[in-house]
């Protein structure tokens, strides 16, 4: 990696009159731009040959971290393997080179194909129909959360702007409920991590036809099962709310449990998650926004075509590839995972709450404070050893939180690499927790100043900056 080309900017290496490119012969004559539409100056393009072009690209993606470079436990975030057959299947071009405005008539195999993984996540959540049209799993929430709005207005029930959430939720709860216009009650937490059924009784008996809906997630964003939610769909349903499943997390409950068995009514999906598309980055998502029956009409316009498609294409090519007996498998074997790291770390990592977990678990910090390495310091540690941080500072109720997902996918030797060195770290913190608090060393850039970087984001290179003023 120390060589010329490592480390710079594209910009850097350009040498003027290089090319990397050579034009076909002109054989159409020539036709001059109007004056007033040509540049003034040349644009402040890199001038480099094509060698130097692939060998700057190519050392910058061997930069990137991803699944297929490395262990990837962010919890929350199902960072799981994306098998390549996905790939294969979405870059079909009968289905790649389809235009949106194409007539129905051109298109009937992808039309196909969304009824049939509509199907497919009908049966697998226990609810009736399904909209492709959101984009992320936030844009389901909303999506889910307009579609309740519409029901109350339906019925003439307008003063239905209450939302209830667990103080546990994920951030984009709240905030799309707040997006939609709700107004967010927070139902308490109990020790145990599960909500509280007396604040939520306490809620319903102040709020009563108040309440549009209450959002949860099971598990929830501690991977604990909650195992209240006949009683709680009970309560909300008798208040005359509905139940809405934050549904980026079933990857444990694929082909196990559904949420409309368990009294949801309204759901989103994070197809990117739990059904295998490459995601973070902001790349493509797919939040796909089920109902059970007679709710379908609320449905909202939130988007002006059918969604991601080849995301969807993924999302089916994965449920086929696993078919109705081994989809069940993905809930126990993320499950298991889980469990193993958290019962080979528990006694050098702070395990607030002592359960079995599901698909993921939180930590609270070293379980040895007085050294004064933080979750921070652990995760950028981790870096230092080829791994990718989990989540941190995630869910809000713990001060140090540490969110491990593995998921399925990962081997015995995997995660067994992975406890050794969050183990190691845990020594490193007592015998030299310098080294730690420094971490990462081995790392192309080192410690970054967070929140320097995001007061102060530099998003332009100078270079180009001077260049263009
Ligand atoms: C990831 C996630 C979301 C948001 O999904 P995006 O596609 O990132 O918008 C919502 N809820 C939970 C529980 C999640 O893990």
């Amino acid at each position: 990696m120390n060589n010329r080309l490592y480390g710079h900017l594209v910009f850097e290496l350009s040498v003027p009159g290089r090319k990397g490119y050579s034009l076909p012969k002109n054989h159409f004559g020539t036709y001059e731009i109007p004056q007033e539409l040509c540049r003034q100056e040349d644009a402040a393009l890199p001038e480099c040959d094509e060698l130097t072009v692939v060998r700057h690209y190519t050392n910058l993606s061997n930069n990137n971290f991803g699944v297929d470079t490395g262990f990837y436990p962010l919890g929350s975030c199902t960072m799981k393997y994306n098998p390549k057959i996905n790939e294969e299947m979405a870059a079909l071009p009968q289905f790649q080179n389809l235009h949106p405005q194409q007539p129905a008539s051109t298109v009937k195999g992808a039309l196909a194909l969304m009824s049939l993984l509509e199907q497919s996540l009908c049966e697998l959540t226990g609810l009736a129909h399904f909209t492709f049209k959101p984009y992320a799993g936030a844009h389901g929430e909303l999506t889910g959360l307009m579609t309740i709005d519409n029901y109350h207005r339906s019925r003439g029930d307008v003063q239905r702007k209450k939302v209830i959430v667990p103080d546990s939720a994920h951030g984009t709860n709240p905030a799309s409920a707040a997006v939609c216009g709700l107004e967010i009650v927070e139902v308490k937490s109990q020790s145990d991590g599960t909500v509280d059924l007396d604040d939520l009784q306490r809620i319903c008996s102040q709020c009563g036809d108040a309440i549009a809906a209450m959002m949860m997630t099971n598990p929830n964003t501690l991977g604990l099962f909650e195992t209240h939610i006949p009683e709680i769909a009970k309560l909300i349903h008798d208040c005359g709310g509905l139940m809405y499943y934050d549904g980026a997390n079933l990857n444990p409950m694929l082909g196990v449990c559904r949420p409309g068995d368990m009294g949801f009514d309204v759901m989103h999906i994070n197809l990117h998650k739990t059904f295998s598309t490459p995601h973070g980055g902001g790349g493509p998502g797919a939040g796909p926004v089920g109902v059970r029956e007679g709710l379908q009409q609320f449905f909202p316009e939130v988007s002006p075509y059918h969604g991601n498609f080849g995301v969807m294409m993924r999302a089916y090519a994965y449920i086929l590839s696993l078919g109705r007996e081994h989809v069940k498998e993905v809930g126990p074997l993320a499950t298991l995972n889980a469990n193993y790291i958290k019962e080979r770390l528990k006694d050098v990592y702070e395990l607030p709450i002592d359960t079995t977990c599901c698909h993921e678990f939180v930590f609270d910090g070293l379980k040895d404070k007085s050294t004064g390495v933080t979750t921070m310091d652990v995760a950028k540690r981790l870096l230092d050893y080829g791994y990718h941080a989990p989540t941190i500072y995630f869910p809000l109720l713990f001060h140090e939180s540490l969110m491990i997902e593995p998921t399925e996918n990962e081997s015995r030797e995997t995660l067994d690499g992975f406890i050794a060195v969050m183990r190691q770290i845990a020594e490193e913190a007592k015998t030299n927790p310098e080294l730690v608090k420094s971490a990462p060393h081995n790392t192309p850039i080192g410690r970054v100043d967070d929140v320097l970087a995001a007061k102060h984001p530099i998003t332009t290179y100078k270079q180009m900056v001077n260049d263009n003023n």
